[in-house]
Order: C-alpha cells, then structure tokens, then sequence
C-alpha cells in the first residue's frame, strides 16, 4: 500500500517568499563585486587544464609516418561505437612495409564520441590522442563524422616517446640478416 507523506506546510515567512528573494539578491550582489567568473568567448579562450580530454585525433610520428596500423582495438573498445575503421594493407615496397596495415579510412562521429579516452588507452601504437580541442561544429550531422584526412589534420605530429618503428624496423633488419 502507498504511503503518504505528510507535506510540511509552509513558515510565515516562506510563504512571502522574502528569504528567497533575499538569497538570490545576495548571490547577485556577490557577483557584482567579485571577479569575473564568466569569459567572453571566442575573445577570449579559456586555460586548458592539463590531461584534458578534448577531441581524439590521429597523429604521426615525428618523421610524418602514421602510426596506425589498424588493428582495429580503439575501434572494439569504444562505448558509444563512434569509431569506424577501413583497414588497408601497405604495399610492400612502401618505406613502411615492416608493418602491414594502414587504415584506408579511419572515421570518428564527434556526436556520438563521449570524450572518454579509452581508444588512447588502448591504443598499442601511441596513434590515437584526445586533445585539447573542445569546440566542435558544424551544419550537419555527416560533416561531424571526421575522416581520417580530418583527424590527422587535428592532430598533427606528436613526439614518439618510444620508438617502437624504429626498434621493429632494425629488428627486422637483424632478421634478414641471419
Ligand atoms: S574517446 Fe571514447 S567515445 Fe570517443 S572515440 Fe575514443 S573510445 Fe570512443
Ligand atoms: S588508432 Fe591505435 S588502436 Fe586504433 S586502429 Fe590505429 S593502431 Fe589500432
């Protein structure tokens, strides 16, 4: 059976509405002496705090290789589904033959993404960073669906901080070798 819940009936003063006029006015009044909490954006920009997670975007290593190699993990891993990927295979006189795959497309629905990071987590290649990118529009929903000529416009070349190409690359030499 439903309970019911006596409603606590209202003060003489609650019912004038004073003490919440007042305590808006308060917070007005705050304000008004404060500094600005407020920015006038896009004149000015707001201090992106650093590990911020703005807009995933592809990157090169800094020799302008790309570093992904399509295994196609970001793409499993991602909760909303935003991430959908081509994968191509590297011709194998290309410079970068020692691996085998490249994507031939690799999109992401900025509406759909929800900035979580996972894809950058997972990511064995250190390929794909969310950055500091947060402002995101656009007049339709198909041109919110970056490509990857999009993504790695966004993200442009970042340092390598482990050179796993270069260590792939002489240890496939060392291979032949033998
Ligand atoms: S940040 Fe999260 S939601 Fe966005 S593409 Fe990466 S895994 Fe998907
Ligand atoms: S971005 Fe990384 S995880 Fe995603 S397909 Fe490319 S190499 Fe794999």
């Amino acid at each position: 059976m439903a309970k019911v819940i006596p409603r606590k009936p209202l003060t003489l003063a609650e019912r004038t509405y004073l003490p919440q006029v007042l305590g808006g006015l308060k917070t007005t009044f705050k304000r008004m002496v404060s500094p600005n909490v407020t920015l006038e954006y896009p004149e000015e920009r707001p201090v992106i705090p650093e590990g911020y997670r703005g807009v995933p975007t592809l990157v090169k290593d800094p020799d302008g290789r790309e570093k992904c190699v399509s295994c196609q993990l970001c793409e499993f891993v991602c909760p909303p589904k935003a991430i959908k990927i081509f994968p191509g295979e590297i011709p194998e006189d290309a410079p970068t033959a020692h691996v085998e795959k490249a994507p031939r497309d690799f999109q992401i629905d900025m509406l759909r993404c929800i900035y979580c990071g996972l894809c950058q987590e997972v990511c064995p290649e250190e390929a794909i960073f969310l950055q500091e990118i947060f402002s995101v529009t656009g007049y339709t929903r198909s041109e919110l669906v970056y490509n990857k000529q999009k993504l790695y416009e966004l993200g442009g070349t970042l340092p390598d901080r482990h050179f796993k190409w270069e260590k792939k690359r002489q240890a496939a030499e060392r291979g032949h070798q033998h």
